[in-house]
């Protein structure tokens, strides 16, 4: 499968010279590596403001390719989904997951060397185990008092 983010013509190690708000338009958009686990539903403790995902997929989660299958319009079904920036990073990156390239670099640390950035293809998420293909449940199938049942463990 062909990657379905725009990652060519870009500096090599771009997110290693320039900070997070520098970035353009399509260095932030690339840095996404399309892994998918945004789009899983959280558990999100009150008191201890831990939070916790689950393979309980989004309703417009494709977990075969990993993406938003209504990206464009995906407010007129999901009005919370967030739109991640550099400027509201700091208030989400508590929630992101762990192998998240945004929460990564927000926490200094570096990407892996499965990202498609580093690997050039896609397909090294997938291989790296580090994806949701294959291994959501439906949120409409799910009822809320069983997500619980279905919290993962996050490779780190
Ligand atoms: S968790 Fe981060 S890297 Fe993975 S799809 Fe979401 S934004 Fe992209
Ligand atoms: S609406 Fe689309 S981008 Fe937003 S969480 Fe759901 S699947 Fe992900």
């Amino acid at each position: 499968m062909s990657d379905p983010i725009d990652r060519k013509g870009l500096t090599p190690r771009f997110w290693e010279r320039k900070p997070l708000a520098k970035l353009s338009q399509k260095e932030w958009e690339a840095l996404c590596d399309g892994c998918g686990k945004c789009c899983l539903n959280k558990l999100e403790d009150e008191d201890s403001g831990e939070v916790a995902l689950t393979r309980v997929a989004c309703r417009l989660l494709d977990d075969e390719s990993c993406r938003c299958a209504q990206y464009d319009i995906r407010h007129q079904f999901v009005p919370e989904c967030i739109v991640l920036r550099p400027d509201n990073l700091d208030s989400h990156a508590y929630w992101m997951p762990q192998t998240c390239a945004y929460r990564l670099l927000w926490e200094g640390k570096p990407l892996y060397d499965w990202h498609p950035l580093i690997s050039g293809t896609a397909e090294s998420v997938h291989k790296a185990g580090v994806s949701v293909r294959g291994w959501t449940v439906s949120e409409f199938e799910t009822p809320e008092d069983e997500w619980e049942d279905h919290i993962i463990e996050e490779p780190t």
